[in-house]
């Protein structure tokens, strides 16, 4: 047997990065969800792989990076968002540990250009491995901050090639569309833009109005066929509110989305986070199929607002929407309009 010893930091440091950035579409989740953090109200999300390279930009319009905070950004567990343990009682940000960054410049070539409002300029630098490359310099740029990350996966070729070709690239541009939608749908006090080599690039405009992001983004269609949906329980301690699809597919509406993605589109945020909860999506899909509608047709889209939900007692909390669903879903039977397995 080989004796014990203690791993070297890089290859330590390289292990966790590829947790955190497991695919491009993660990478995005995470600079966006910085940006939102930072308070921006404009996001843009460039996407695109050329020569075999895969590029993500984020730029956003919020408060930006001081500049004596740029070189130790990149370095893992650097963060502004928590000070002590205790604070992870009450996060109100996406981001808390710090990794994100120090991950992104472990696997890529990344720039930072950014400009706080009380700086009159941008400064833009290079990071590589959670480090620093080169000097901090000055540069034009509007407050706010661009991270580019180029050449993706550079160092980890097994993982690049799972995202290189017209059609994996392809798969990856649907699942990052689908999580940008879901995060426009929440917010839609902000303006999402989305470019990318394909004829998917979308904007939303910042309306306020959740249905309007949904019609422009899934289609009028598929917005029309929604039914609001809330439920609350000072028991249970929990506010949930939403859409669901009536009972029939709205999959052909126009929209940017695909036909696969909207048949199955589940978005659930619990205190502001995008979340998965299989149960719960499962309670819901069995509620559609208890209808005799095959679940494959059917679309679904759950979007509690910022309301506090709190999930003790979760098996509660499914039993009591599940029943809402169905108690809804039984009263657009009774409606003659509706048909079912059209
Ligand atoms: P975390 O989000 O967990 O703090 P990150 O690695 O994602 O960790 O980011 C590190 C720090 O960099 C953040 O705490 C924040 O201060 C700063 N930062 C990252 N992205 C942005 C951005 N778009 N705008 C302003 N500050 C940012
Ligand atoms: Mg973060």
């Amino acid at each position: 047997m080989a004796r014990i010893q203690k791993l070297p930091s890089d290859v330590v440091n390289r292990m966790a990065a590829g947790e955190v950035v497991v695919r491009p579409c993660n990478a995005i989740k995470e600079l966006l969800e910085n940006s939102l953090d930072a308070g921006s109200k404009s996001i843009s999300v460039s996407f695109y792989s050329e020569r075999d390279d895969i590029t993500i930009q984020v730029q956003d319009d919020g408060k930006g990076i001081a500049k004596d905070d740029m070189e130790i950004v990149c370095e893992r567990f650097t963060t502004s968002k928590l000070a002590k343990f205790e604070d992870l009682q009450n996060m109100q940000t996406f981001g808390f540990r710090g990794e994100a960054l120090a991950s992104l410049s472990l696997v890529s070539k990344m720039t930072i250009v950014t400009k706080t409002a009380d700086q009159p300029l941008a400064y833009q630098a290079n990071y590589q491995d959670c480090k620093l490359i080169g000097q901090i310099k000055a540069s034009a740029g509007k407050n706010g901050t661009i991270i580019t990350a180029k050449e993706l996966f550079y160092n980890c070729p097994s993982r690049k090639k799972a995202f290189i070709g017209t059609d994996r690239f392809k798969d990856e541009v649907s699942r990052v569309m689908e999580m940008i939608t879901k995060y426009a749908i929440q917010r839609p006090d902000v303006t999402f833009a989305f470019r990318t080599t394909s004829s998917s690039s979308f904007r939303t405009s910042a309306t306020g109005d959740s249905k309007a992001v949904i019609s422009s983004l899934l289609g009028k269609q598929f917005a029309d066929n929604l039914i609001e949906i809330s439920c609350e329980s000072n028991i249970l301690r929990y506010k949930i509110s939403g859409y669901i699809s009536k009972p029939i597919s709205a999959a052909t509406s126009r929209g940017i989305m695909d036909k696969k993605t909207k048949q199955r589109f589940f978005s659930l945020f619990v205190n502001g986070r995008s979340v998965e909860c299989p149960k719960l999506k499962h309670a819901i899909d069995s509620s559609y199929s208890s209808r005799d509608i095959d679940p494959g047709r059917v679309d679904v889209n759950v979007h509690p607002t910022k309301q506090s939900v709190i999930f003790i007692g979760m098996d509660d909390v499914v039993d009591e929407l599940q029943y809402k669903v169905l108690e809804i879903l039984n009263e657009c039977m009774e409606d003659e309009n509706v048909s079912f397995n059209s």
